[in-house]
Order: structure tokens, then C-alpha cells, then sequence
């Protein structure tokens, strides 16, 4: 028996969920999986090719077994390699007008880049705004932060984006807190895989514009999917010049996914400014906190990326293998919408991207109905989010079956 005086975490600390529930559900399903049980595992947010196996760029490997180990064996600077901020931005926004007024530093991940962001725009006490469809992670990583998390209805009646909800939030922030950081997850948002188009964008821009004259307004664009957004990827254009006239723009950009290497921890937070001396600003701001939490990123994953961005020909090579791993995604995703469609789902649109989410009444009765018939999703407020690129296309149908019993089951219980 431990006596309290040994028990010095402190009540803040204690008793946290450990495990984060995605986790959790991909744990349990591969320990039936492991017993014996025909599963399908539709939790992940990696992707899985169609035998099930990790998908990996063969030139991603190919560049990072080429990286001359002892030049990235000392410390690099705090910002990441100059090199490697170059080319982040170069993958993000090259040939775009807003690399004029780009900053980048490294960070692990794109969750760094959130970190970052969270702890540099918004003051403690403070709250950051986002969709009500989100990826779970920002409210801890505000939370832990001492900072909060506040959301709007992301979806109208008719399935539209809801900029009238968007802009109420917006303007009881600016009235409440005297500044706004909205993170906008697009294109192929997670968990939705729903992509702004360029409409929404400008309307997204008009809200934005108009609260910036009244209180400080950052927008954090997380692109953790962006090069599986398809057509969405330019939709963006127009609205991100207008909002750097009025706002502070910022990207999540992470390698995690488009370059398959969840592991690697590499990363980047953009920052856009039109004024140069409000740049340095931010470049001190985001050193600092490097500093005063992870210090330096994984060097050797910094140098491989920025091989892969900068080198012509490793970049036309994982250019072509990235692109059949989107076709693979398209398809995917086209098998599941005519799928769904037949059997009378409801999702938003979705035209790419990692995932999809479809509406229920009971997310948790649909989810654990699924579970009974081995099938497993993750029940999200509203709807069940599902790993499309966890699910090898043979397996669709049985998806799209479980889907309909699951909805079915809570329908059936609600009403
Ligand atoms: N943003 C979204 C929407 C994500 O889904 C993820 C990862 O799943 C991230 C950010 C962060 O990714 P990472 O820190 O692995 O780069």
C-alpha cells in the first residue's frame, strides 16, 4: 500500500485517460483479430495498402538510408535547417504569392505546429475555435496548455460548411476574449474528409477579414492531409491572399502523411506575415517555446525531407509513388459513396482524403452494434468516423454493411 505522501503527482495530473481512445479500439480489435476473429479495423488514421500493410514511399526509405548520419549527428539549429525551412515552404506554398511572406520552423509533427500556435496566439485562460466535427487531440493539447477550446456547427441542414455558425463564433470570441485563433483542418478534413471549396473559402475569408478589424485574428489552416485533397488544394488561394492583408496566417505542415512517415516526427509550422518586422517577431516567439519544450527536431528526418522537396529527381520519384497511393484513396473513396449511397447513409461530401464520417443517431450504439459484427469505427459526437485508408477495398462492402445495421440499430433505439 502506498502511503499518500508517495503519491506526488498532483491532482491536476492524476487520474488522466492515459490511452487516447482511438488507440484504445485499434488495441481491441487487434486482440480479437490475434484470437482468431475475421476483423476489420477501420479505426487508424494511416494508410494501409490492399494487402493491409503499412503503406511506405519506397524513396522515402530509399532517402533516408542515404542521409550521410555524422552531418546530423550534432544539435541543429533550434528553427530546423535553414535548408529544411526552404523547403517546407517551397512543398506548401511554392509557386504561390504567400511564400513571399513565409516563415517556417521545424517541429515534431504537425501536433508541434499546433502547439505551437496555441500557446503563442492565445493567452491562458483563452480558447481556440474550431469546427464541432475536429480531430480529437486539439482540446488536449489546448487543455495541457491551459488554454481552451471552444467550437461551432460545422455542417448546415443541406450539408453546406456553416460560415453563419462560423461567424457568431467568431464574433463571441472577439467579444469575449479580445482575440481569435481558428484552426481550420482543410482540405480533407479529419474526420470528415470534407474539403472547403473555393466559395467557402472566400465566405470563411469575409468572416475572418471583417473580425480582424475589430481584434487580433490568426487562422491556423492544419494541412496534415493537404496532398490528398485533390482539387481542393488550390480552392484556397484567393481567401489566404485576402486573409494575410488582415489576419496571421499559419500552417500545420507535417510529412507524417504525405510523406508516409508518421514516425519520423517531422514537421513545420508556416507562418505567413505580410509585415517583415512583425516576422522576426514571430520568429523569436516560436524559438522560444522550441526551446522551453522539445528544444531541437529529429535531424536526420529533417534532412531526408528536405532531400525529397529540394532534390528534382527523389522528388519526381515520390511524387509518382505518392500519386498511387491518392488514385488508390479515390477510388476508395468512390467505391464507398456509391456503396452508401445505395443503402441510404448520410455523410458529408467527400471527395479524397483519409476518412469519412457518417451520421447517426447513437454514435456508441452504432459503433459497439459494429464491434459485435467485428467491424471497427470510432463513434465521434454525431456520427462514426471511419479510416478509409485503413480499409482495403474488398472490405468495403462489409464496411458499408455494418454501417447500414449500425446506423439502423441506433435509428431504431432513438426512435
Ligand atoms: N492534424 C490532424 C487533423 C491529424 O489528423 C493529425 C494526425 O493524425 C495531425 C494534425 C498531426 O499529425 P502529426 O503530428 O503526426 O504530424
Amino acid at each position: 500500500m502506498i502511503t499518500s505522501t508517495r503519491c506526488t503527482l498532483t491532482p491536476t495530473s492524476r487520474d488522466r485517460i492515459g490511452m487516447d481512445p482511438i488507440f484504445a479500439l485499434h488495441g481491441e480489435a487487434n486482440r480479437r483479430a490475434e484470437a482468431g476473429e475475421d476483423i476489420l479495423d477501420c479505426t487508424m488514421g494511416v494508410l494501409m495498402d490492399e494487402e493491409g500493410k503499412l503503406a511506405v514511399l519506397p524513396s522515402v526509405l530509399a532517402a533516408l538510408a542515404a542521409v550521410p548520419v555524422p552531418a546530423v549527428s550534432g544539435y541543429g539549429p533550434i528553427a530546423g535547417d535553414p535548408r529544411f525551412r526552404e523547403a517546407a515552404i517551397e512543398d506548401l506554398l511554392g509557386g504561390s504569392a504567400l511564400a513571399r511572406d513565409a516563415l517556417a520552423l521545424a517541429t515534431p509533427g504537425g501536433t508541434g505546429a499546433i502547439y505551437q500556435a496555441t500557446v503563442n496566439f492565445l493567452e491562458p485562460g483563452q480558447s481556440l475555435l474550431t469546427t464541432n466535427y475536429r480531430w480529437g487531440p486539439y482540446r488536449d493539447i489546448a487543455a495541457h496548455a491551459g488554454r481552451g477550446m471552444e467550437v461551432f456547427n460545422m455542417f448546415r441542414a443541406d450539408g453546406a460548411f456553416d460560415v453563419e455558425a462560423m461567424d457568431e463564433a467568431v464574433q463571441r470570441q472577439s467579444a469575449g476574449q479580445g482575440r481569435v485563433l481558428i484552426i481550420l483542418n482543410f482540405p480533407s478534413h479529419n474526420p470528415t474528409g470534407y474539403s472547403l471549396n473555393e466559395a467557402e473559402w472566400e465566405q470563411v475569408a469575409d468572416v475572418l477579414v471583417a473580425a480582424s478589424e475589430r481584434v487580433p485574428v490568426t487562422v491556423l489552416v492544419d494541412c496534415a492531409y493537404i496532398k490528398f485533397g485533390g482539387s481542393a488544394i488550390t480552392a484556397w488561394d484567393a481567401a489566404l491572399e485576402r486573409l494575410l492583408d488582415a489576419t496571421t496566417v499559419l500552417f500545420a505542415w507535417t510529412a507524417s502523411k504525405a510523406f508516409t512517415q508518421y514516425g519520423l516526427r517531422v514537421g513545420a509550422l508556416i507562418a505567413c506575415h505580410r509585415d517583415a518586422e512583425e516576422r522576426v517577431q514571430l520568429t523569436n516567439a516560436f524559438n522560444y517555446t522550441s526551446r522551453a519544450t522539445w528544444s531541437n527536431c529529429n535531424r536526420l528526418g529533417i534532412r531526408a525531407i528536405s532531400d525529397l522537396i529540394l532534390d528534382p529527381s527523389l522528388r519526381s520519384r515520390s511524387d509518382e509513388e505518392r500519386q498511387q497511393l491518392i488514385d488508390l484513396l479515390e477510388s476508395r473513396t468512390s467505391v464507398f459513396n456509391k456503396a452508401a449511397r445505395d443503402v441510404g447513409l448520410d455523410w458529408p461530401r467527400c471527395e479524397g482524403g483519409f476518412f469519412v464520417s457518417v451520421f447517426t443517431p447513437d454514435p456508441e450504439v452504432t459503433a459497439a452494434r459494429m464491434r459485435d459484427a467485428g467491424v471497427f469505427v470510432i463513434p465521434i459526437n454525431g456520427a462514426v468516423r471511419v479510416g478509409l485508408c485503413a480499409t482495403p477495398t474488398r472490405a468495403l462492402p462489409r464496411l458499408v454493411d455494418a454501417l447500414a445495421m449500425g446506423v439502423g440499430a441506433a435509428t431504431a433505439q432513438a426512435g
